[in-house]
């Protein structure tokens, strides 16, 4: 019998007015283990409610005490990191030891959340006029909304609630509905660390509870990652309405192979970095760009064995290197990008269609797949296809690789492995990417610096966490003071300047 799935509104789990659900799937069975609610604007308007009417003590709260709540979330997420890490690996179907990579990456955000006295810290100038001071400083935004995608369903979330949440603003998160029960256990957390009630809340749902916070008067700012079609969208109607956005879209992430490279060492970067977590990482790389003939064919020679000896599985049993896929349509549409790659002309190296394990038939598997011979032209190397598809696309010199990188309409990370300081260089200064790695597979930013892609893989301006999820959620106030003994008498009525 399928577990019901309740929001979490008001520091309690309530069942919503809603009398849609949604099936939550294990994708490593293809059981039905959960029924999740898809709340109706109704309850949309009572998460945002009730974070409304204690936003104005939330702000109040000093600093260091919303810290030492955080502080409190901390330890309680680091001490039972393995139930957190369950739940995400029953619902995702990533490996346990990815999951707890995951909690690890989010949690570092809230490390740096919990620092918020000192990055909330104004700026002071002493005598901008005679016997006149100006001094800056940053204030809450209100209720701030978050809409995250399946693929990160800890990690994403923290990319956002703990710095809004430091900064002094309530928080409402619409987690994916393919793997929601995370989310609650990190409101029950939040909520045990001491965080009043309504300060955050999680309201499940589909486009229907999305619209609902978009058009939301009481919503200041929304903070969106999924694919790129729907972060075009949110952008848009977020921002029609009057809100502060940040939309966070696709990838294709491209990892140029220099002829100098150790190849041994770009291989085995690649083979972590586009199978790891069955390819669902925005981060991941799915095109490989050896630079010539020689470089390519060794490249392909050292990772057609290995693709080939991944060890998927469950993501439950230690040996697994790579879990299922999501869900079954997304595992079919997965399959769908091999078969139309074939159509097209790629050379498929390593078949990972059709694969069925024993004691799991039902679950979502598909093998490493690995393409020679992508051309810019085919879909399978224009479209996100977020599995576990390598596609190789082949380069004559580094200045074609560049180009082809440059040319892609996504910009969220890229690599490219080399000895040549010059050609890192040129790569890092010149390459239209928001995310860059030299000799760095995936190169996702720590918490204390930001996260975010260029092109079409971010609609807004700023990035996620660091000093820009300060300044997201955070606006700007300058006061300008000046006591009685500097005023002079008399009315003015030119230009104020300071002499
Ligand atoms: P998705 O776009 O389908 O869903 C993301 C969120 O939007 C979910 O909460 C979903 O309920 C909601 N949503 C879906 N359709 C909607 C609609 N029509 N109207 C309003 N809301 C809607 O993405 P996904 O499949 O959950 O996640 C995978 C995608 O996320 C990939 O494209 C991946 O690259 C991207 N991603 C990007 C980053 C990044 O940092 N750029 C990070 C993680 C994931």
């Amino acid at each position: 019998m399928p577990t019901a799935i309740h929001h979490f509104i008001g520091g309690r789990l309530a069942a919503g007015t809603a009398t849609r659900s949604a099936p939550v799937f294990n994708p490593a069975t293809g059981e039905e283990t959960g029924r999740v609610a898809l709340a109706s604007p109704a309850d949309v308007d009572t998460a945002v409610a009730a974070a409304k009417a204690v936003a104005r003590d939330w702000a109040l709260t000093p600093p260091l005490r919303r810290a030492r709540i955080l502080n409190a979330f901390l330890r309680i997420a680091e001490d039972r990191t393995d139930e957190l890490a369950a739940l995400i690996t029953a619902e995702h179907g990533k490996v346990l030891s990815d999951a707890r990579g995951e909690i690890q990456r989010g949690l570092e955000v809230v490390e740096f959340a919990t620092g918020i006295p000192q990055l909330l810290k104004g700026e002071v100038t002493e005598n901008v006029g005679t016997r006149v001071d100006s001094h800056s400083l940053r204030q809450p935004l209100g209720v701030v909304a978050g809409i995250t995608p399946f693929n990160f369903p800890v990690m994403v979330p923290m990319w956002m609630f703990p710095v809004a949440l430091a900064c002094g603003n309530c928080f409402v998160l619409k987690p994916s509905e393919r793997d929601p029960s995370p989310a609650l256990l990190v409101a029950a957390w939040l909520k045990e660390a001491g965080l009043p009630d309504g300060v955050f809340s999680v309201v499940h749902g589909d486009k229907e509870a999305v619209d609902a916070l978009l058009h939301h008067p009481d919503i200041a700012a929304v903070s969106f990652v999924g694919s790129t079609p729907i972060a075009r969208y949110i952008y848009a109607t977020a921002t029609a309405q009057g809100k502060r956005a940040q939309c966070l879209g696709g990838a294709k992430n491209h990892m140029i192979v220099m002829p100098d490279a150790d190849l041994d060492q770009a291989v085995d970067a690649l083979m972590g970095a586009a199978y790891g977590s069955a390819g669902e990482r925005c981060m991941a790389i799915s095109v490989a760009v050896p630079v010539g003939e020689k470089t390519a064919d060794a490249l392909v020679a050292r990772l057609i064995p290995k693709v080939r000896a991944l060890k998927v599985g469950p993501g439950t049993d230690p040996e697994s290197e790579m879990g299922p896929l999501v869900t079954r349509v997304h595992r079919d549409k997965v399959s769908g990008y091999i078969d139309a790659g074939v159509a097209e002309g790629a050379e498929l190296l390593v078949d990972g269609r059709g694969l069925s394990l024993q004691g799991y038939e039902g679950g979502y598997f598909l093998g490493g797949t690995l393409f020679d011979r992508v051309t810019p032209e085919m879909s399978i190397y224009r479209e996100e296809i977020f599995g576990p598809v390598l596609a190789i696309t082949r380069a004559p010199d580094y200045a074609t690789a560049a180009r082809l990188i440059n040319a892609h309409e996504f910009g969220n990370g890229t690599a490219i492995f080399t000895r040549d300081g010059d050609a890192a260089r040129e790569f890092a200064h010149g390459i239209e990417v928001g995310m860059v790695g030299i000799n760095v597979p995936i190169p996702v930013p720590m918490a204390f610096h930001s996260f975010g892609g260029w092109k079409a893989s971010l609609f807004g301006d700023h990035h996620m966490h660091g000093p820009e999820g300060v300044r997201f959620y955070t606006r700007l106030k300058t006061i300008t003071t000046r006591w009685p003994t500097g005023i002079r008498a008399g009315a003015d009525f030119v230009m104020p300047t300071m002499e």
